[in-house]
């Protein structure tokens, strides 16, 4: 167990906000919602959490790797989404895995499914357990047992092929250790999710998850050259090769798999020399929709910035983004080989054209670090942000994120939806609220918009009025065919649309597969496709 992570919050115990951010918080909050939010609620002692016994054992060879420590038991009892924290502030843990094993091999991840198909004991693959959408946890009630397989042990860089720009990476890796370790090899994944201080490998490919390249490299998917994955039917291996056309990838079936399919232990991923030429530059709108309107004229005009994030004038606000009360465009373009003047003039000068006006920049600069501004304070509040979700939860205040992607020409009505739906609900639920967007990726036919919102929330209604306003905001992405996860994933709380969405024969195809890799289907019941 990493003893300094949270049992219930975001990330390290001792980068919880101090009492002096909690109180700038508290009138912040009560500032943007014109509410005082409720004074802080302090979370259980861990010796008083609602936590059943376990009720298995692991087998005799197993034992080495298991813990049935309570806060370690607590700690891989849910993701980091809002009913997450939630549950966890309220000490409820009711649905706590029976058992964490922690595998350092292949051997050991196979043995433990050979060992849970038998009595079918469900067997949930962990990574950093940062999943918004229930993907990590299972109440377990008709199984004999759960399993939290907790894949942090490996977390090896095992070879790097510098000629070919290829690293064979074990799953378990957490970000920083994964880029410390390529470091060495003067190389980078660059792959930066808002999590990947605690997230990993295995868990950025089973989610599909989206990094931080605004354009070209936006999802894991284009880094993963092939992977390796044990199913409770042996091993899963693709071949190692730039591009093949030799029928349906198996890769394509791992990413996205969300642990129901196999345990990915290790991939080939995709490297790159660190980049030293950098620029940047953040514009204002007054209008929002010349801002849109902006930046989809630069992801056409296919210049591929590194960062091209359009935020609107509230999410501009929450994260202290100096925009003049304005909307802001983020821009910023990076290479390894050459400077990168040319290409973000041109992106600023389009940006002119739209409406907008220079705010800072544009700066470009040759070597590695940081310089300081927009892009940089963006970039500060971002990896904040998550600590102080979880403050505010204990002020009673309901944070949350959704995103989706939609093409252009759907974009205006679909946001014009969200907003009237998601406010209504909160209105109804909240008595007041807040909404924000901004788009973490662009695409030459359309945006990932990504919004949210907040709400103060009676005691012991938290629940109920979140699932409400998710409601909301996830009937209106259906409505207008926008996808109900551009990179969270489904795991169990986008299900219902999730179902809504796919082709029931692809449905189908996939339960076969399931069928096939796990025939107990003891591998994340419920998660993609309905527990058998
Ligand atoms: C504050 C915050 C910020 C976030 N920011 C981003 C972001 O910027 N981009 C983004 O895409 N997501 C983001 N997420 C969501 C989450 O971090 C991603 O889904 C991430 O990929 C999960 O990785 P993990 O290692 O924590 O996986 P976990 O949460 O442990 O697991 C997620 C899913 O993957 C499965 N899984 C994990 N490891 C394996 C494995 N080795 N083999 C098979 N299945 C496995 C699990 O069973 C589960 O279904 C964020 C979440 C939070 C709380």
């Amino acid at each position: 167990m990493e003893e300094d992570l949270s049992f219930w919050a975001w990330g390290r115990t001792d980068r919880y906000p101090t009492r002096a951010m909690r109180q700038g918080l508290h009138a912040q909050i009560a500032a943007f919602l014109g509410v005082q939010p409720r004074p802080e609620r302090e979370p259980p002692p861990v010796d008083t959490l609602d936590l059943p016994a376990p009720r298995i054992e692991p087998p005799p060879a197993l034992a080495g790797i298991t813990s049935t420590d309570r806060a370690d038991r607590a700690r891989h009892t849910y993701g980091r989404s809002y009913p997450d924290l939630v549950r966890g502030l309220a000490g409820d843990f009711r649905q706590a895995p029976d058992l964490i094993l922690r595998p350092e091999s292949e051997d050991q991840v196979a043995q433990v499914l050979a060992w849970a198909a038998g009595p079918g004991v469900a067997v949930i693959p962990f990574g950093g357990g940062t999943s918004v959408v229930g993907g990590v946890e299972y109440d377990g009630a008709t199984r004999p047992g759960v399993v939290s397989l907790d894949m942090t042990r490996m977390d090896r860089v095992l070879e790097v092929r510098p000629t070919s720009l290829l690293a064979r990476i074990q799953a378990g890796a957490k970000g920083p250790r994964l880029e410390a370790q390529l470091a060495e090899h003067g190389l980078t994944l660059r792959h930066y999710p808002q999590s990947f201080e605690f997230s990993t490998l295995g868990g950025w490919i089973a989610t599909r998850a989206g990094g931080h390249f605004a354009t070209v490299y936006t999802h894991i998917d284009d880094l993963v050259a092939s992977c390796r994955m044990i199913t409770p039917q042996g091993p899963w291996e693709s071949a190692r090769l730039p591009g093949s056309g030799a029928g349906p990838s198996p890769d394509r079936l791992v990413l996205g798999s969300e642990g129901t399919l196999g345990v990915i232990t290790e991939a080939w991923m995709r490297v790159f020399p660190r980049p030293t030429f950098r620029g940047r530059a953040s514009i204002r709108f007054e209008d929002w929709r010349d801002a849109v309107e902006a930046t989809r004229a630069i992801a056409q005009a296919r210049h591929f910035p590194s960062n091209c994030r359009l935020l609107d004038k509230r999410e501009a606000m929450l994260n202290m983004v100096p925009a003049n009360a304005g909307h802001v465009l983020l821009l910023g373009f990076e290479s390894a080989d050459a400077p990168v003047g040319h290409a973000l003039d041109r992106c600023i000068q389009i940006a002119k054209d739209h409406g907008g006006t220079l705010l800072d920049g544009p700066h470009l600069r040759e070597g590695e670090g940081r310089d300081g501004g927009a892009g940089d304070r963006w970039r500060e509040a971002f990896l904040q942000a998550p600590y102080l979700q979880s403050a505010l939860v204990t002020m009673g205040v309901m944070v949350d994120t959704f995103e989706t992607a939609i093409p252009w020409d759907g974009f205006e009505a679909l946001h014009d939806d969200v907003v009237r739906s998601v406010r209504a609900a909160l209105k109804e639920h909240c008595g007041t609220g807040l909404l924000t967007c901004r788009f973490t990726h662009v695409y030459p036919d359309g945006p990932a918009p990504y919004y949210t919102f907040l709400g103060p929330v009676a005691e012991g209604r938290e629940l109920q009025s979140w699932r409400a306003v998710k409601a909301a905001a996830s009937d209106a992405l259906v409505r207008h065919g926008a996808t109900i996860t551009h990179h969270h994933a489904v795991g169990r709380v986008h299900r219902p649309w999730y179902d809504q969405q796919r082709p029931e024969l692809f449905a189908e195809g996939l339960r076969a597969v399931k069928r096939t890799l796990d025939p107990a289907g003891v591998l994340n019941p419920g998660v993609l496709i309905e527990e058998r």
